[in-house]
């Protein structure tokens, strides 16, 4: 016996997780989808695509200049030389922080978002909240992420659509030359990529 609270593995399942049961049960009945289908979407996003191939391009950019500038300059092909590219990610383009410019990115219509490179979008991301709020007062929200920008330091607000979806290249550290690239990787966040934290 222990006090320990019962593992989430025994609690029953959410009424979602029983929704998602059922039409998944319905689509597969109906010759619709498959199973395999299904585990090897959930499989993708959950082992192969997210912030970390974002990351990675970040990285590639900060150590190597052609790299970046080809990225600048056709992000679609340059984050598809790294193996990267498809669903969502057709026609994407990015964004590059400078010591007088910062980018942020946000989706007004709905969650618009580049999966190839960062994964699927966190669920703050999808608020009303932020897709109104990152329009009308920026800095604001900003600052709520703990971000403060400069007066100096101007802002940018990018809406990001179906067309077109937008990565930030974050502004690299100063020693970035110095340093082996995973351990730039691992250094680059999906919020910096987004553009809330600088
Ligand atoms: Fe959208």
């Amino acid at each position: 016996m222990n006090d320990q609270p019962a593992s989430p593995a025994h609690a029953s399942p959410s009424v979602t997780a029983l929704r998602i049961e059922a039409i998944e049960a319905l689509l597969v009945e109906r010759r619709l989808i498959t199973s395999d289908v299904v585990d090897a979407i959930i499989d993708t996003y959950e082992h192969h695509v997210g912030p970390m191939n974002g990351a990675r391009v970040v990285a590639r950019a900060w150590v190597d200049p052609d790299y970046r500038a080809r990225l600048l300059e056709d992000a679609t092909s340059a984050v598809g030389e790294l193996g990267f590219g498809g669903a969502e990610g057709e026609h994407l383009v990015v964004l590059e922080n400078t010591d007088a410019v910062h980018n942020v990115v946000v989706c007004t219509l709905c969650s618009c978002y580049p999966w190839p490179v960062l994964g699927l979008p966190p669920r703050w991301y999808k608020s009303s909240a932020y897709r109104s709020r990152m329009v009308r007062e920026p800095r604001a929200v900003l600052a709520e992420f703990g971000t403060t920008l400069p007066d100096d330091v101007e802002l940018r607000v990018w809406d990001s659509s179906a067309e077109v979806r937008y990565l930030v290249l974050p502004l690299a550290p100063g020693d970035a030359a110095d340093r082996p690239e995973d351990e730039l990787v691992a250094s680059v966040t999906r919020d910096h990529m987004i553009g809330v934290v600088r």
